[in-house]
C-alpha cells in the first residue's frame, strides 16, 4: 500500500511541466535524470525479485503447515490448550507452523530433522539403516517428546521443542519426506506441470494443497469437518516410526508408482495439468491425519 503511494508520486513529478526561464531547463534535465534512475532501480529489483526468489522447497509450504497447526489446535484438551498459549507466549501454533523452515539456514544442524530418506526399493523404516545418528524426523519428533514433557526444563528450551513438534509432525506426512529414490525425495524429479516447470517435490509442498482451496483457514475448517471420531482414534494409534511408514507407502505406490518415468533434467516428466487436483483424497487425508496425530501428541506430552 505504502510503495504504491510512493511510486504514484514519482510518477506525477515525472511528467511534471516546467516553467519558461532558462534555470529551470537544467532543473529540468536533472528531474529527468532522476526519473530515468528511479525508474532503472525499480526495474532492476523487480528483475532480480523475479529471477532471485528462493524456492519454497524442502516441506509443506505454508499453506500445509497452517492446515495441519489448525486443525490440531481445535482437538486440543483445555489444560494443554492454555499450556500452549503460555509456551508460545500469545502467538497462534498457526502463525509458527513454519517457524522451523525459517531457522533452518542459520542453524543448518536442524536441515536434517525435517525428513527421512527411506529408499523407496526398500520395505519401510528402518532405523539403523535410515536414521543412523538419530538426524531424522523420526528421532527428532521423539525426541522434541521428551523435552516438551519435561517440566523440570527451562519455558524456552520446552517452548522451542513445541515449536519444532508443531512443524515436523505435518512434514512427517508429506510423502516425499519419508521416501527417497537417490533424488533428494523428488527435487532432483523434473516434471511441468501445466505450463510451469518444477520438481516433484515442490508440487508436493504447494500445488496439491494450493489445490484443495484458496485459504488455507477455510480448508482446515473443511477437513476439519470431515473426520470422523472412530478415525481419528484410529490415527492416533501406533509409533511416529510407523506413521513415517505410511507416508513411505503413500509415497511409493501413489506418487513415484504413478510417475510416467524418472524426470531427469534432459527428460522432465510432464504431468496431467490435473494431476494436483487428483491429489485431492490423498493430500487430504495426510493433512487430516497430520492435524488429529499433532493432538494426540500435545495432548499426551503437555497434559
Ligand atoms: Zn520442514
Amino acid at each position: 500500500m505504502h510503495k504504491d503511494k510512493k511510486r504514484k508520486n514519482q510518477s506525477s513529478h515525472c511528467s511534471r511541466v516546467p516553467a519558461s526561464y532558462t534555470g529551470v531547463i537544467m532543473r529540468t534535465i536533472k528531474a529527468r535524470l532522476r526519473c530515468a534512475y528511479v525508474l532503472f532501480v525499480v526495474s532492476v529489483g523487480v528483475i532480480t525479485g523475479a529471477f532471485f526468489r528462493p524456492t519454497p522447497a524442502f516441506a509443506w509450504g505454508g499453506e500445509g503447515h497452517r492446515i495441519v497447526a489448525l486443525i490440531a489446535a481445535s482437538e486440543l484438551a483445555p489444560r494443554v490448550k492454555a499450556q500452549v498459549e503460555t509456551l508460545l507466549g500469545g502467538d497462534s501454533m498457526a502463525d509458527l507452523s513454519i517457524w522451523a523452515d525459517e531457522i533452518k539456514f542459520h542453524r543448518h544442524e536442524t536441515s536434517p530433522w525435517h525428513y527421512v530418506d527411506i529408499e523407496i526399493d526398500s520395505q519401510g523404516y528402518d532405523a539403523a539403516r535410515d536414521c543412523p545418528t538419530g538426524d531424522c524426523v523420526v528421532a527428532q519428533i521423539e525426541r522434541d517428546e521428551r523435552i516438551a514433557s519435561d517440566r523440570s526444563l527451562a519455558m524456552p528450551v520446552r517452548a522451542e521443542a513445541l515449536k519444532f513438534l508443531i512443524h515436523f509432525v505435518g512434514d512427517l506426512h508429506q510423502p516425499l519426506h519419508c521416501a527417497d529414490n537417490h533424488d533428494r525425495g523428488g527435487n532432483e524429479v523434473k516434471v511441468i506441470l501445466g505450463r510451469r516447470s518444477t520438481n516433484l517435490h515442490a508440487v508436493w509442498d504447494n500445488d496439491v494443497v494450493k489445490a484443495l482451496g484458496r485459504d488455507p483457514d477455510t480448508v482446515a475448517v473443511e477437513l476439519e469437518q470431515q473426520i470422523a471420531p472412530q478415525q481419528v482414534a484410529q490415527w492416533q494409534r501406533g509409533s511416529v516410526a510407523e506413521w513415517a511408514n505410511q507416508s513411505f507407502h503413500v509415497a511409493k505406490s501413489e506418487i513415484y508408482g504413478q510417475l510416467s518415468g524418472t524426470g531427469s533434467t534432459d527428460a522432465p516428466i510432464i504431468l496431467d495439468p490435473d494431476y494436483a487436483r487428483d491429489q485431492h483424497t490423498i493430500v487430504s487425508e495426510q493433512l487430516e491425519k497430520a492435524g488429529a496425530r499433532l493432538a494426540s501428541v500435545l495432548n499426551r506430552v503437555l497434559r
